[in-house]
């Protein structure tokens, strides 16, 4: 089996980190190393958590991920407005003290003090916000991961995609025992390499290849549970006229329920 020594150099810092620190001595730390699949918010999250319980963890993205707050291929979703709900950022809080001083710092802005402005066919209202910060789902996820790459345990391996698992069998058990890998589309060619692991955790999202590689080693593929939702999102950016800018910070104008 090829290991983790054909994990490539690349430009990228943490790349180089991920290289350095993987290489030597594998065997010398037993059941040291998680794998991350996907460094979207699902990832990070993961990641961070697990550094506390692992030697290193690999954070794995497919993407090159931008080094500012910028749309991504592997996040489409990310033009559309995002907003956090209050068990999500309490968590966020919990894990990363002090980090909407980090998102005003990048540029968010501040609600507190200004409204939500409500238009309905049945009339207009208004709602005050308390302290609560507006920002594009690309700078909420450079802030979170600026944070999380500051743990020297996790290692950022970028443009790289998990193409599938490594596994062992001993007598009926099979164990998950790493992820080969392949580099993306548009980086430079390379074959695919593996890179063993004590724990792999899938964050790839809608993306993820998990029930096709279960069902091919023999698994079958898990139960899927589907909402449908019913509902499209369609976003467009307007520039917000000066008059209203302190006064408002979230404009809704509601259509006609008979109608929709
Ligand atoms: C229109 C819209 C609006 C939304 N609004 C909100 C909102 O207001 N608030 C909210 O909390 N949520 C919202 N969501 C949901 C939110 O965007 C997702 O729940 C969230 O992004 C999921 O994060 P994730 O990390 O699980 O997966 P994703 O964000 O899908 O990321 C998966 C990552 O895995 C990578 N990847 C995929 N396959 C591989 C592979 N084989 N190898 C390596 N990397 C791989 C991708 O490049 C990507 O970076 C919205 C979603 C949509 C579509």
């Amino acid at each position: 089996m090829t290991t983790d020594r054909l994990i490539p150099h690349t430009n990228a810092e943490h790349d180089k980190q991920a290289h350095s620190a993987a290489s030597p001595t594998p065997a010398a730390l037993p059941r040291s190393r998680a794998v991350v699949i996907g460094g979207s918010m699902a990832g990070l999250l993961a990641a961070n958590t697990l550094a506390a319980h692992y030697e290193e963890v690999v954070l794995l993205e497919r993407d090159a991920l931008p080094d500012h707050p910028a749309n991504r291929p592997g996040t489409p979703q990310d033009r559309h407005p995002h907003r956090l709900q209050n068990l999500g950022k309490n968590i966020l809080t919990e894990l990363f003290p002090g980090w909407t001083d980090d998102l005003i710092a990048a540029g968010a802005y501040e609600r507190g003090g200004k409204e939500m402005h409500f238009i309905s066919p049945l009339g207009a209202l208004n709602f005050p916000y308390e302290k609560d910060e507006g920002c594009s789902r690309p700078l909420l996820e450079w802030v979170i991961r600026c944070r999380v790459l500051e743990e020297p345990r996790i290692r950022l391996l970028q443009q790289r995609e998990a193409a599938s698992l490594l596994t062992e069998t001993a007598g009926e058990r099979l164990a998950v025992t790493g992820v080969r890998l392949k580099e993306s589309r548009g980086s430079q060619g390379e074959s695919p390499f593996d890179l063993e692991a004590d724990l792999v955790v899938d964050a790839s999202g809608r993306y993820s290849k998990l029930p096709a590689w279960l069902e091919q080693l023999g698994l079958g593929k898990p139960d899927k549970e589907s909402l449908h939702a019913r509902l499209a999102y369609s976003t467009r950016y307007y520039r917000i006229s000066e008059s209203l800018r302190d006064k408002y910070a979230t404009v809704v104008i509601d259509g006609d329920p008979a109608l929709s």
